[in-house]
């Protein structure tokens, strides 16, 4: 494919994601602007009948007329600010495409998270521009003649010879007039210096190295003598919290820098930024950077011009810094490799696991996957001797693992206990206060909604348009958390008018309400989701509990990742098997990994730590193998599941959604669909393609729209792909008669629907 040249005519893909113009455009290239298109450039084009200038994307230079060139349109112009993809991320695009289903231009703008250009931030400053003693004498007749501004501004420039211009038209208080007049007699000088945007704000970088230890050196050295080799692998870094992975992560950078090449270190969630990048900054200074969407589009462009002139060259930060367009790439880290949030929750919903593959394979790079639970994903890899495994065994610190405690909530209200706290963890808990060691408190919401129902009828109170039960928030509103949807509080039930309809209260305000009755001199800090909606909430939660300004800080999943609390010896899980009764596959890895992760947090550093496991179902494995800290039971027995199963990592599983208005509508759709593609799955027997479905969604309407679901099974993932290729051509021939229904993929699906 020709990238640059005289060509006549551009195949362009149009800034519009629906399926009936996801193919390319062909447009013809009108002279003017032969030398400058370009593939990836950003261009306006004359679309549909009525010739609107909209953005498209130059895929493709050609001089072969696709179609009769009388009725060809002509590129307009070049975006001036577009910000042009370049053919290595077209290459990732359509492998995104193909692999996870989404149109192409969505696949675009997933690897190019900052579309359009943003200015610069322009620093201005006032210079004196003529020598003192001058300055002085004028400065003097200026006073004379009563012109303080211009007195005040030269006395002040006398002294510091520069000023910043916000602070001479600030505190100064001199008019841009007055200043604007100065600079035409050559008195003063305005400069202009663009900077770029920096979200970076840590001062001390210490340098300091840490001597790695004989497990860790040992790792570091098999990396390195690969790289040396030219051999760049893929490895799974294996150890328990607080085991020195991340150390070992800072020296393969190290080394990796100083060949000249940079680094993408992938983090979960936006909460764990803070600490990671202080690390990361202590060590490495300015050459370290984050994305994140929490940046504002400026701060998010300049980090990608910083990475492209080489002023970054480690970038931090969740999924969307993998798209980080560095010249060289060496090396991409994936912390904490088993999290959910590493696969996309928007079209294309693919897996920063998979896509970091793609990546270091394209620039030649190695990939280091670290994790104290690792995926079953990539555990079965290791398996199958696709990948390498390091393993970490002991704590850094030599402390050690915490005390596990498993309390069984049944025993406990048998026992009269009606309390959110078992007794043992009450009596732990006031034990810490009373010495002054730090307490975190973890509720697992996942999959569990503060519903409010009737004791006496058991009705639910459900939003008016969507599958769902409302959440029961304290100021009295009923709230749906898909649509938004609110309403009062009921007084009595709708359905058999009984007053005990109450909430189920058990989130983590009420834990908090609970704590403040039980421990009323405790001083208690929550990290939720509704505690952490601006920039800097994270940030200021964790500091707070670092500088030991809270006994107990109290949360969801936020709190259990990452981060290092020195003065944390008791870890309480309040509700362990929330997550186990999730309608998912992954249920019980979901939960063996919170709960040791969880129970990682406690005891890091000396000091003995206690964990207490509360649940309802105290005989699962997941809550058994997690109470020793067992990895390898835990894979054992759940790979062993999957297989019989049939789930991934196994086998692979291909979700379809299709969405309409009308229910009958997406119903019709569906069978239609489905016999469509058991039809294949039959004329293709010998693959074994598993058709199951097509049936309502678990949520079977979010926000009036119906939902009808179809799954797709197969061991081998391209037999998926293909599948997946064909529901597009048939949903294609189906426009005309179904033409509100649309069709999600989702392959892997990591959560339920
Ligand atoms: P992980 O990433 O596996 O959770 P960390 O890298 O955060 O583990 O290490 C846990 C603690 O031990 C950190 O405070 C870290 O600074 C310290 N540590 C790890 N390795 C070393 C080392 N070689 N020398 C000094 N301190 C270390
Ligand atoms: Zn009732
Ligand atoms: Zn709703």
């Amino acid at each position: 494919m020709e990238t640059k040249g005289t060509f006549r005519y551009a195949n362009v893909i149009v800034d519009i994601s629906h399926e009936k113009v996801d193919r390319t455009f062909q447009y013809k290239i009108k002279d003017e602007l032969t030398d400058s298109l370009y593939v990836g450039a950003k261009v306006y084009i004359p679309f549909g009948k009525g010739n609107k200038l909209i953005t498209g994307y130059v895929m493709e230079l050609t001089n072969e007329a696709e179609f009769d060139v009388s009725r060809m349109k002509e590129i307009d112009s070049l975006v001036p600010e577009g910000v042009s993809i370049e053919s290595r991320w077209i290459r990732i695009a359509a492998m995104l495409k193909r692999n996870y289903g989404s149109t192409m231009i969505a696949a675009m703008k997933t690897v190019l998270p900052v579309k359009s250009t943003v200015k610069q931030v322009e620093k201005r400053t006032v210079h004196l521009n003529i020598d003192k003693e001058t300055a002085l004498a004028l400065c003097r007749q200026f006073e004379e003649k009563h012109q303080k501004a211009k007195a005040r501004l030269l006395a002040e420039l006398i002294d510091v010879e520069i000023l910043p211009y916000a602070i001479v038209t600030g505190k100064l208080n001199v008019s841009t007039q007055t200043i604007r007049g100065m600079v035409q007699k050559g008195i003063i000088l305005v400069e202009t210096e663009s900077t770029y945007r920096n979200p970076v704000r840590f001062s001390s970088q210490t340098g300091i190295r840490k001597v790695l230890n004989e497990e860790q050196q040992q790792i570091f050295d098999s990396f390195r003598q690969d790289y040396e080799r030219g051999e760049r692998k893929k490895y799974l870094l294996h150890g328990v919290t607080g085991s020195g992975k991340t150390e070992v992560y800072i020296e393969m950078i190290d080394y990796v820098l100083s060949q000249g090449k940079e680094a993408i270190v992938l983090i979960p969630e936006i909460a764990l930024t803070y600490q990671t990048l202080k690390r990361f900054y202590e060590r490495f200074g300015d050459v370290v950077s984050v994305m994140n969407s929490k940046l504002s589009q400026g701060e998010r462009y300049d980090q990608f011009e910083r990475a492209k002139n080489g002023e970054v060259k480690i970038m931090i930060g969740p999924r969307s810094a993998l798209f980080t367009p560095f010249p060289d790439l060496g090396i991409i880290i994936i912390d904490e490799e088993h999290e959910g949030s590493y696969k996309s929750e928007t079209m294309p919903k693919f897996h920063a696991r998979t896509v970091a593959e793609w990546i270091a394979k394209d620039t030649n790079s190695t990939l280091v996957l670290g994790s104290a639970t690792p995926s079953l994903e990539s555990f079965y890899e290791v398996e199958q001797g696709n990948m390498e495994l390091f393993r970490l065994k002991s704590r850094y610190a030599k402390s050690n693992l915490p005390d596990v405690e498993v309390v069984d909530l049944r025993q406990e209200l048998r026992e009269g206990n009606r309390s959110i706290f078992s007794r043992s963890l009450a009596e732990k808990i006031q034990e810490r206060l009373n010495r002054k060691e730090q307490i975190m408190l973890f509720l697992n919401r996942r999959g569990y909604a503060g519903f409010v129902s009737c004791r006496s009828c058991g009705f639910v109170m459900k939003c008016p348009h969507c599958d769902v039960s409302l959440t029961d928030h304290r100021n009295g509103k009923l709230i749906c958390h898909y649509c938004g949807y609110e309403r009062n509080q009921v007084n009595l039930c709708p359905e058999c008018g009984s007053k005990y309809i109450l909430g189920f209260k058990a989130g983590t305000q009420q834990i908090e309400e609970a704590l403040h009755k039980q421990f009323p001199t405790a001083k208690i800090l929550r990290m939720d989701a509704d505690t952490t909606k601006k920039k800097d909430d994270y940030e200021r939660i964790l500091s707070a509990f670092t500088n030991e300004e809270a006994d107990i800080l109290v949360g969801t999943q936020m709190i259990v990742k990452g981060h290092d609390f020195k003065k944390v010896t008791l870890m309480g899980i309040l509700a362990a098997d929330l997550s186990l009764s999730a309608n998912d596959y992954r249920a019980a890895e979901k939960t063996f990994q919170l709960l040791t992760q969880a129970a990682g947090r406690a005891g890091r550093s000396g000091l003995p730590g206690d964990v207490v496991i509360q649940t309802y179902q105290p005989d699962h494995y997941a809550i058994q193998y997690a109470k020793n800290q067992d990895y390898d039971g835990f894979y054992q027995e759940e790979i062993a599941y999957r297989k019989l199963a049939g789930y991934p990592p196994k086998a692979h599983l291909l979700a379809v959604l299709f969405q309409a208005k009308r229910e009958e509508e997406v119903k019709a759709y569906a069978e239609e669909m489905a016999m469509r593609v058991k039809k294949e799955a039959l004329s293709r027997r010998e693959q074994h393609i598993l058709v199951i479905g097509p049936a309502k969604a678990t949520i079977g309407k979010i926000n009036d729209v119906y939902r009808q679901m179809l799954y797709i099974k197969n061991e081998d993932y391209n037999q998926l792909v293909e599948m997946k290729d064909l529901i597009e051509t048939t949903a294609w021939q189906m426009q005309t008669k179904y033409s509100t229904v649309t069709t999600f993929f989702d392959f892997d699906p990591m959560s339920g629907y």
